[in-house]
């Protein structure tokens, strides 16, 4: 008979960090019978008196529900707690739903070690601070096979209802996460550098993050026009010609520059940007870029 995990069920919370503690609590609100596991247990205080049970061990934790979600640290916070011979031993037939980020390979070598004792997995990735769980379009990337998909949808929609499931590759969460990573970071570098041209200028932070999230909308269409394009290896001017680019990153150096504020960010997109000039892109969309950048060196 096919396991149904719904409100009233018992899910246990591995981590009490503050994503794992946030996990926790949602659960409890939604009606599921929570125990918790931390290697502090002092942080469990208050789940506890919401009323989660906590358990004296990860293996002790596992053994009390059919699901498991585990929310630590890192790859090797989530081993030194699986890898055990006492968690080896209860958690055959039992479901472990990863949310600890971590990249593609730990996910593989995880979900082999889930294999070899006999446990479902499932690799999530959250997209989402704490205080933003639980809502109606929190994004959380899941992998994994899709029956096990299917058995842990009403836990997932708890955490978040924003859920993608990107297929049965274990990787594809987890490698999703790092490419988003990899476009918030170059934002935040971005942002920050905006911020010291603001200043050298004397004009106001506040007003400057403000204008940042009003055009924020509009240029998340705009690079998935630009996503498309590669996708499609089309890049014939739509929206965007690269020769604007080049001007534009070349005209931030020479400011930063001029300016005696750190160079470091706009010498490295001019950089690029002068590659594709020399490459010949100028008269393509500015997605041309990635040719360049497909260049390891
Ligand atoms: P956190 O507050 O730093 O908590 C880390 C957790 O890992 C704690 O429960 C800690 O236990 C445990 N831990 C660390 N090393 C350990 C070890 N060697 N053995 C056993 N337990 C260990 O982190 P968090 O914010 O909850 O994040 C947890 C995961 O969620 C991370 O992978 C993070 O990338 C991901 N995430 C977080 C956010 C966010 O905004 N917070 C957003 C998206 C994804 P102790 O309490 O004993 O130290």
């Amino acid at each position: 008979m096919t396991q149904k995990i719904n409100k009233g069920s018992a899910v246990t919370v591995i981590g009490l960090g503050a994503m794992g503690i946030t996990l926790a609590q949602l659960l409890l609100a939604a009606g599921y019978k929570v125990t918790v596991w931390n290697r502090s247990p002092d942080k469990a205080a208050a789940l506890v008196a919401e009323g989660a049970v906590l358990a004296p061990d990860a293996a002790s934790a596992i053994a009390a529900s059919p699901v498991t979600v585990i929310c630590v640290y890192n790859h090797t916070a989530t081993l030194a707690i699986l890898d055990t011979p006492a968690v080896r031993n209860v958690i055959s037939g039992r479901t472990l739903l990863q949310l600890t980020t971590i990249s593609p390979a730990e996910a593989r070598f995880t979900a082999a070690w889930a294999k070899d004792n006999g446990a479902a997995y499932m690799n999530g990735s959250i997209q989402a601070a704490p205080s933003q769980m639980g809502r109606p379009d929190t994004p959380i990337l899941v992998s994994g096979e899709e029956a096990t998909y299917t058995l842990l949808t009403p836990v997932l929609q708890v955490f978040g209802g924003g859920i993608s499931y990107l297929g049965a590759a274990i990787g594809a969460a987890p490698t999703m996460d790092l490419a988003t990573l990899s476009y918030i970071y170059g934002s935040v570098i971005g942002f920050l550098h905006g911020v010291r041209i603001s200043e050298s200028e004397g004009l106001g932070v506040d007003q400057y993050a403000a204008i940042v999230a009003g055009i924020t909308p509009t240029f998340g269409d705009f690079l998935q026009h630009e996503g498309n394009m590669i996708h499609t290896s089309n890049f014939q001017v739509t929206e965007s010609p690269m020769r604007i680019s080049i001007e534009a990153t070349a005209r931030l150096e020479a400011t930063a520059r001029e300016a005696g504020i750190n160079a470091a960010f706009p010498a490295f997109a001019s950089a690029l940007f002068k590659k594709a000039a020399a490459a010949g892109y100028e008269n393509e969309e500015v997605a041309a870029l990635i040719k360049v950048m497909r260049d390891p060196a």
